[in-house]
């Protein structure tokens, strides 16, 4: 039987990626939604390529030419985080890929997930600033990771049972800037900012790799995924990003998950779970050969002043993780928009995490705590404003 599924977040670099996988293993999978933010054009080609049920774009102005592109088609098109949310909790989907950036994927996952629905979460700021919301969903397989991190860490715990496990190691690639001086970092234009030696993703994730933001978001997100004390949680640079995670073990044994730095086999652990599909999309040949040395070291937290943000908000919980997504959604947002250094990234974050309050998580303290770091992580980046 064809699995259901809906893609939120469809024209993104993972939506795209699972598209790819979708498309090679047409036995196996059915598209019945796609959810977009806001490029229209690309989610109607997808949709006239895959005919879903529906198709939902969050831009509410976009929805009209979304409509004339797919007119006479039968396919309805919703519009908004409304449309978004439906298309969420479809009831003939199976499974839903949460692939959208930021925090605006956190209400549509909960709508899936409260709707009864298996979640492929590529989305880790869900699990960043709302972990204690979808806690009650972590402990079954309701939900499967799709970063490469959390996925290798999931495929390396397989067949574990938690008593036995010493420490998680996430491995981090170090991104664009990790051959660079420190002091040739703080004034890095958005060009050599997104270009990845390893991987290529979407400007977002881009940014947070350079960074080291997106190892100490990925840190939180393992914290909640596998029930994992921070203090059982390391992170080491890897540069040739062939060792995707480790787990080690309390007899001394250490489980890694190897492979090309290639979004479409986690997507595919993911979209097949628990069985492993096989998809027969285009890869390059990968070969250990080619590789031949893996190089492991630990990051260097002077340089990356993100990654200790991020570790230190993660232990003390509460409101404080979903303040330090919303200040860096912000300050990577101006940085993209070259409106402030690179470097001010981090300090924007950190002076807006230092002057909110914590409280204690729940659905009406983080969305506030949310609106709150955004709009004082503005403020705070004013003065670098030119
Ligand atoms: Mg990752």
């Amino acid at each position: 039987m064809q699995k259901n599924i809906v893609i939120l977040g469809s024209t993104g670099s993972i939506g795209r990626n699972t598209l790819d996988v979708i498309r090679s293993a047409s036995d196996e999978y059915n598209i019945v939604g796609l959810a977009a933010g806001n490029n229209a054009g690309l989610l109607a080609e997808q949709a006239r390529e895959f005919r879903p049920k529906l198709v939902a774009i969050q831009n509410s102005e976009k929805a009209g030419e979304l409509e004339n592109a797919l007119g006479g088609l039968g396919i309805t098109v919703l519009a908004g985080e409304t449309g978004v949310i439906d298309a969420a909790a479809l009831p003939e989907a199976d499974l839903i890929v949460a692939a959208m950036v930021g925090f605006a994927g956190l209400r549509p996952t909960i709508a899936a997930l409260s709707a009864g629905k298996r979640v492929a979460l590529a989305n880790k700021e869900t699990l960043v600033a709302g972990g204690s919301l979808v806690e009650p969903y972590l402990r079954d397989g309701t939900i499967v990771p799709i970063d490469s991190e959390h996925s290798a860490l999931a495929q390396c715990l397989l067949g574990a049972d938690g008593s036995d496990i010493k420490r998680l190691i996430l491995t981090a690639s170090g991104g664009a800037f990790r051959d660079y001086a420190p002091a040739d970092i703080y004034n890095a234009t958005p060009k050599q900012a997104l270009n990845h030696p390893n991987w290529d993703m979407g400007a977002k994730i881009t940014i947070d790799s350079a960074t080291l933001m997106n190892k100490g978001l990925e840190v939180i997100e393992a914290h909640w995924l596998f029930n994992t004390p921070y203090d059982n949680l390391d992170v080491m640079i890897h540069p040739q990003s062939v060792v995707h995670s480790m787990v080690e073990f309390e007899d001394g044994s250490i489980i890694a998950q190897l492979g090309p730095p290639d979004m479409r086999i986690p997507i595919q652990f993911a979209l097949g779970y628990p069985k492993r599909v096989k998809a027969n999309y285009d890869a390059e040949p990968f070969s250990l050969l080619d590789v031949a040395r893996l190089d492991f070291s630990e990051p260097d937290v002077e340089k990356y002043p993100a990654f200790g943000l991020a570790l230190a908000a993660g232990r003390e919980g509460g409101t404080k993780p979903a303040v330090l997504n919303a200040a860096n959604e912000a300050a990577v947002n101006l940085f993209l928009k070259e409106r402030i250094p690179f470097g001010a990234i981090a300090e924007v974050v950190e002076a807006t995490l230092a002057v909110a309050d914590n409280e204690e998580a729940n659905e009406e303290t983080i969305f506030r705590a949310d609106e709150w770091a955004r709009r004082k992580a503005d403020e705070i980046a004013a003065k670098y404003i030119k």
